[in-house]
């Protein structure tokens, strides 16, 4: 008997290699190969008469040979296997490459259905290597609508649905989701042995969409309650009281005026924090629409409260720049800051421990370094995360966790539409900053090919003239022989760029350098000592050079719209004229479409709904992004509907369950914590 913690090595035609193959994909037991879903269908269903066919498209015939199937050798190592086969409206010719066992199985007068792609040949229709099954036994390959999985090297479509369907024989009865009875009846679900079998192989269209509601409705209804146990909800979140304070002590002291949006924000934020519950709140704004400023206003308000701020951001970098701005902002009002990030030395870090233990500092600026073990605070009352969308609900927890009855505070500039953000921040209050700064110059923004190079060149060499900087961004960190040959690489391009451009102090960087090494060009870029910083993304977030006025990307069809705002956005924060030229030889009219919207609008929420329309919500940008775990087969954007019935459903079970610990609910908790497993989250 096999169970679904068998291996998959255990089924007939899976070997040695076949299961290397298939662990690649992510599959070593029988149970994670039925959750295996297909990436697509391929719908056989409907038998054709040859003069229905259509070149290029596939199709099922039925079909009886009516020439003896003629082996022969073409050349060395190809041989091929050939016949007509015709029914009452015509006739087409199969060929098959290098299969001559198929000789015993294919008899001239016997009928068949051949699914396979109509190609012409002369005036004749014809087949290559089309699947085939005897009329009488139709069902399994044709006649039927088939699954097509993600494939690696060593493995063929026809091994996983062999294996599949011995698997679903075996153990379809075992599977189980997270999804307790009461909620399956409740929203008439089919069953999970109907899922699983109709998801891999369904019987109809409808049993098809059956199987699939049942699947995302589990894995989002899961998802829900994980996300929430992570949250701790369902425990009385008290926060520390504050009293009530005038902000204008503080935006006094600023060599600017608040926008309103600002100030908007910041008594949204003072409101939550003198309510008694704790804040939990969102402040999103587009870059460059001053949430730091917004940050310092809470912090300082946290301090007249005699609470201590931990601010923390997702690079060292980042948590330098913030150091030092907040350092500006606070340090008038006595608020001592100190930093704590990993690449500090111990003598340093001993002593910012200490300032935080004894409650002498008011700030701790850091990586996620502030969480770990041994960051002690005297009275830790207000925790902020800048670019949420880098840290994980349990990191935010935990940092919050240093302290009691915490306010929590998140900022982001990822524009995230509405529909998302219910389920990435699911309990946050949301405040927008809708508003920038007056003053701000637009980024002036170009689409042109690669034949303007050389113009490209001179400009990079005039605004450097004039004592500015340039970013370029490229897709990718290396040549790659396998990549398409128009895909610039970050270190290439460099070499190009030095030879076009020798006077030029040009530097490059990329995710695979060290953290640190990655850090020091930066610094340097940030300093002034260099012209030209080449990179890959990750300068996308948050860096701030108000010197650099021109950011050029690269293959500019590679990248999403919200990512290449966020690009943009690394330049026009000084008071110099600044640019944006996104380079592309794309030809088509829906890429060109897209990087249009760029050169006409300059707001990023409504890039960002521009970019949710175009591209649809599974590109919008990876969940993992998200610190969210990764999902099998729900779609946040097309599935929104399943995912508010699996929220409420989640809601009616936690109620009555807070912690899940009920007997019936074991099984949801568990699957629960086997989506965490992935994000390195635990629940509480
Ligand atoms: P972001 O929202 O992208 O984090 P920052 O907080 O880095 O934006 O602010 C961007 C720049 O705008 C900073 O140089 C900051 O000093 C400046 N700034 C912030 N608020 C205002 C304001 N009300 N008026 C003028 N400049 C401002
Ligand atoms: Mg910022």
């Amino acid at each position: 008997m096999l169970k679904l913690s068998t291996s998959v090595q255990y089924l007939r035609g899976i070997g040695e290699a076949r299961a290397k193959a298939l662990a690649r994909l992510g599959v070593r037991t029988l149970g994670e190969l039925l959750s295996f879903f297909p990436r697509a269908y391929e719908d056989r269903s409907r038998i054709l008469s040859v003069a229905q066919l259509e070149e290029g498209e596939s199709a099922c015939v039925r079909c009886t040979v009516t020439s003896e199937p003629e082996l022969s050798r073409v050349r060395r190592g190809m041989e091929l296997l050939r016949f007509r086969a015709s029914d009452a409206t015509g006739s087409l010719l199969i060929t098959y490459f290098n299969q001559g066992w198929l000789k015993q199985r294919l008899r001239r007068g016997g009928t068949y259905i051949f699914f396979g792609r109509v190609q012409l040949f002369g005036r004749s229709f014809a087949m290559n290597n089309p699947a085939f099954e005897p009329e009488e036994e139709a069902g399994r390959v044709t006649g039927r609508i088939m699954p097509v999985y993600r494939l690696t090297s060593g493995i063929a479509q026809r091994d996983v649905t062999n294996a599949m369907r011995q698997a679903l024989g075996e153990c379809s009865m075992e599977v189980r989701d997270g999804v307790p009875p009461a909620v399956e009846r409740r929203y008439s679900l089919c069953t999970t042995r109907y899922a699983y079998e109709n998801i891999h192989f369904p019987e109809d269209m409808r049993a098809l969409s059956l199987a699939r509601q049942r699947l995302v409705f589990a894995e989002l209804f899961t998802l829900v309650c994980a996300l929430s146990l992570v949250r701790g909800e369902g425990e009385a979140r008290t926060g520390l009281r504050f009293a009530p304070a005038d902000f204008s002590a503080f935006t006094a002291t600023l060599p600017f005026a608040p926008t309103r949006a600002q100030l908007r924000a910041i008594s949204e934020c003072a409101a939550d924090m003198s309510s008694g519950r704790a804040m939990n709140r969102l402040v999103q704004g587009d870059v460059g629409s001053g949430k730091t400023l917004v940050a310092a206003a809470l912090i300082w308000y946290a301090a007249q409260n005699g609470c201590q701020s931990a601010f923390m951001a997702p690079t060292e970098l980042l948590a330098e720049q913030h150091y030092a701005t907040l350092t500006g902002f606070l340090q008038p009002f006595g608020i001592r800051v100190v930093k704590l990030t990993g690449s500090m030395r111990a003598a340093e870090r001993r002593e910012s421990l200490a300032a935080l233990a004894s409650g002498e500092a008011g700030l701790a600026v850091g990586t996620h370094a502030l969480i770990s073990e041994g960051v002690d605070f005297a009275r830790l009352g207000l925790v902020v995360t800048d670019e949420q969308h880098r840290f994980g609900v349990a990191q935010r927890t935990a940092l919050a966790g240093k302290g009691e009855r915490t306010h929590v505070l998140v900022m982001s500039a990822t524009p995230i539409p509405r529909t998302l953000a219910l389920i990435i921040y699911g309990d946050l209050d949301v405040s927008l900053i809708d508003e920038l700064p007056p003053g701000r110059q637009r980024v002036d923004t170009f689409r042109v090919t690669g034949s303007y190079r050389r113009r490209l060149n001179l400009f990079i060499d005039r605004l450097v003239g004039e004592g500015r900087q340039v970013f370029v961004v490229c897709p990718a960190i290396e040549a790659d022989p396998e990549a398409p040959r128009e895909l610039v690489s970050a270190e290439e391009h460099t070499g190009e760029l030095r030879r076009a451009l020798p006077g030029l102090r040009i530097e490059c960087i990329h995710g695979r350098m060290k953290a640190r090494a990655r850090d020091a060009v930066m610094s340097r870029f940030a300093a002034g000592e260099i012209d030209v910083l080449v990179s890959t993304t990750v300068i996308e977030v948050g860096v701030d050079v108000p010197n650099a006025a021109l950011m050029i990307v690269e293959n500019a069809e590679r990248f999403g719209l919200s990512q290449l705002h966020q690009l943009r956005g690394r330049v026009g924060r000084g008071s110099h004229k600044s640019y944006c030229v996104l380079v592309s030889d794309a030809r088509n009219e829906e890429t060109l479409a897209r990087l249009n919207v760029m050169t006409r609008v300059y707001n990023g929420f409504e890039i960002a709904e521009e970019d949710l329309r175009l591209r649809g919500p599974g590109d919008f940008f990876g969940a993992r992004q998200h610190g969210l775990p990764e999902l099998h087969i729900a779609d946040l954007g097309a599935d929104m509907d399943v995912l508010k019935t699996a929220q409420s459903a989640a809601e009616e079970l936690l109620a009555a369950d807070p912690g899940l610990q009920k007997p019936e609910n074991r099984r949801v908790r568990a699957a629960a914590e086997q989506l965490l497993a992935v994000t390195g989250d635990r629940l509480s």
